[in-house]
């Protein structure tokens, strides 16, 4: 059998060492030293992506009712955010757009909609509403231009992010904006809780950028920062009192070399969103 997994042993942002975080059954956690990229050092191979990613969709993304629930929740407050940086004409391109639930939005609004995925039933359910492509975006050939590019929560995923990310600048026509949500590798939690934090690297989430790192790759691209928020309070995850609490007690027992054994909770830096305009 084909391996699902592959390993990578370099800062896959920028070539460099990295040092471990720390240590899992099958997999260990590293920091690049120059570029701060958090990253897992085993990985889904191209064959394990494909693997992995055919049921996501009904398996995972959509198996759960509260989750999903809450993710609607969020699709609105992202969709608030990006709205005053769009026209209800904008051709709008969501990369990994799972069953299309966030492209529902936009098109509400009147834009016109497609979006990109490796996971096939999901290609196959947002394929019913929108046209699809399948694949990475970085390998995938368009022959049209876009006003905005979408990467919520997926730049994670990608075995090529630069390029990705640089296949999305070009796609933007003069003007458009790319759209970025993620989790912060330089939050307050991650720091904290390591190995016990919520959202963590896996062979199956690869990396964990920071706001420098992306800024640096974007800035050199033509790209400029518009805009930022951390999206927690108002949010379905917030819950300030407990939430406070608990990293309280992450860091007493930080301070005191007690082990900690919770997962580290919802939190106000956790993730981040990002807009950049095309100049
Ligand atoms: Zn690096």
């Amino acid at each position: 059998m084909e391996n699902i997994y592959k390993k990578v042993e370099k800062c896959p942002w920028c070539g460099q060492q990295g040092k471990t975080l720390f240590s899992e059954k099958a997999y260990n956690v590293l920091k690049c030293k120059k570029c701060g990229l958090v990253w897992s050092d085993t990985v889904l191979s191209e064959h394990g992506l494909k693997e992995y990613w055919t049921n996501y969709e009904s398996e995972v993304h959509s198996a759960d009712a509260v989750l999903t629930e809450q993710r609607k929740i969020m699709y609105r407050n992202d969709f608030d955010f990006v709205k005053p940086f769009i026209d209800s004409n904008s051709k709008v391109l969501d990369v990994g757009c799972g069953d299309g639930g966030f492209l529902d939005l936009f098109k509400e609004y009147g834009c016109s909609c497609e979006g990109t995925e490796f996971g096939e039933e999901a290609y196959r359910i947002a394929g019913r509403k929108y046209p699809m492509y399948f694949g990475e975006l970085a390998d995938i050939v368009f022959e049209k231009k876009y006003d905005v590019v979408l990467f919520r929560g997926t730049i994670q995923y990608l075995l090529k992010p630069q390029e990705s990310l640089k296949k999305a600048t070009e796609l933007l026509n003069r003007g458009g904006i790319i759209f970025i949500y993620m989790v912060n590798s330089d939050s307050i939690c991650f720091k904290l809780f390591k190995d016990k934090f919520r959202l963590p690297v896996s062979p199956t989430d690869y990396y964990m950028f920071n706001k420098p790192l992306l800024n640096d790759l974007m800035e050199s691209m033509g790209m400029q920062l518009m805009v930022e928020n951390m999206p927690y309070l108002g949010t379905p995850y917030e819950n300030w009192r407990e939430d406070i609490l608990e990293v309280a007690e992450a860091i007493r027992k930080s301070d005191t070399g007690d082990t900690i054994e919770k997962k580290s909770p919802p939190f106000f830096d956790t993730m981040i969103n990002l807009i950049y305009k095309k100049k």
